[in-house]
């Protein structure tokens, strides 16, 4: 395997428009908000990883702000000038910094990048050199598509149309504490069979069980984090009462969290975010704890740019994940992206994931520059932080 050494790390702060925004029930931003980390090797190879924080601390704690001023004055600091066999050695060169694993991730998807861009091979045949031999990237990912709170049945039930005639076979659907069951029910009695979800994002307590056992009967695929954003205990006194399976995904930040989850029963199913569990190492980890316990395993989204996506569309080529993720095609979000080609759904609920070395897609720093001007004319916070760039 060929080392790097970080010779240059850059930060770029970005506003991307949306072509729809997602609205859950902790509200909704007025654009997609990251910071894009462009790491450049002494042998002038330029990795890409992006922290998808947000505007506000609401699905994280972690926003743009906190990312700028985490990355530029301590996390930047630790691998400038460090040569890196391996990006599974990134987790330690951070260790001294607690926390904050958006921005971690973003850093270690860089050396991913660049490593694999270093060696000649895409970033799934990266990751599957951590895996057992069976465990060959299959070449795509199977996806579904989250649909965010809407003012109606009807007017979700028209989103729904369009996204199955787009050829999405899975819907997954935001719902919160007086948008649920007549919600499920509606879309239920126009699409009996479709596979379908709910994503609660922690809206409900463990005193709302008698309330979440009305959806046992919606044959759902699973009801995502119903409870508080950080518990695993009381998830794992709400399982046992539904047959609904539960599927974790705020709650686990760690291999160590989701041993937890596992051990107290507290969910059947897991969303993988590996910006949530800082970064594809972590992530590695926790795919095996999947493998080993029979535990259906997706890979959900922060409404990734190219970038982001890109990575994490090579993780979801993995066989042991095995249920569809929430990583659409572009044009669902972005038009343009800042990465191209764009990803587009192919036959089947299928996106291919890139081949060509590293991330596979080509930054357009047209693009970047054009995001960066946004964030800074829409600058959404009332203190002007100095930022790298
Ligand atoms: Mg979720």
């Amino acid at each position: 395997m060929q080392s790097i050494t970080v010779k240059h790390i850059r930060l770029h702060p970005i506003a991307m428009t949306l072509v729809e925004r997602l609205r859950t029930s902790f509200g909704e931003e007025p654009f997609k908000a990251a910071v894009l980390v462009e790491l450049e090797t002494d042998n002038g190879i330029v990795g890409w990883g992006e922290s998808s924080a947000e505007i506000n601390p609401g699905y994280s704690y972690e926003t743009v702000g906190t990312a700028l001023h985490v990355l530029s004055e301590f996390l930047v600091p630790l691998l400038l000038g460090k040569t890196i066999n391996d990006a599974t050695e990134v987790p330690a060169l951070l260790d001294s910094v607690r926390g904050h694993p958006l921005a971690k991730h973003a850093l270690e998807a860089a050396v991913w990048d660049a490593l694999a861009k270093a060696n000649g091979v895409s970033l799934a045949e990266a990751f599957a050199r951590h895996l057992p031999p069976e465990h060959k990237p299959k070449g795509y990912a199977t996806v579904g598509v989250s649909i965010g709170i809407q003012p109606s049945v009807e007017a979700t039930l028209v989103i729904i149309e369009k996204r199955l005639g787009q050829g999405y076979e899975r819907i997954k659907l935001k719902i919160k504490p007086d948008w649920d069951v007549q919600l499920a029910a509606g879309v239920r009695a126009k699409y009996p069979d479709i596979k379908m979800m709910l994503d609660a994002n922690s809206a409900y307590t463990l005193a709302d069980v008698e309330h979440l056992k009305q959806f046992d009967e919606f044959n759902l695929l699973m009801i995502e984090q119903p409870l508080g954003y950080n518990d695993i205990y009381e998830h794992s006194k709400l399982q046992p009462q539904l047959k609904t399976p539960i599927c974790l995904d705020e709650s686990i930040h760690s291999a160590n969290d989701f041993r937890l989850a596992l051990d107290l029963g507290a969910c059947r199913i897991l969303n993988l975010k590996p910006a949530r569990v800082s970064g594809y190492t972590e992530s590695l980890e926790i795919y095996r704890l999947c493998v080993e316990n029979n535990i259906p395993l997706w890979i959900g989204g922060l409404l990734e740019t190219g970038v982001g996506r890109a990575a994490n569309l090579a993780f979801a080529s993995l066989p042991g994940v095995t249920l569809p993720c929430d990583i659409s095609a572009t044009d669902r979000y972005y038009n343009p992206d800042i990465t191209e080609p764009p990803f587009v759904l192919g036959e089947h609920s299928r996106i291919a994931a890139p081949t060509a070395p590293g991330i596979g897609v080509e930054v357009q720093r047209a693009r970047v520059d054009t995001a960066v001007q946004r964030w800074r004319t829409e600058y959404p916070y009332r203190t002007m932080y100095n930022v790298v760039l």
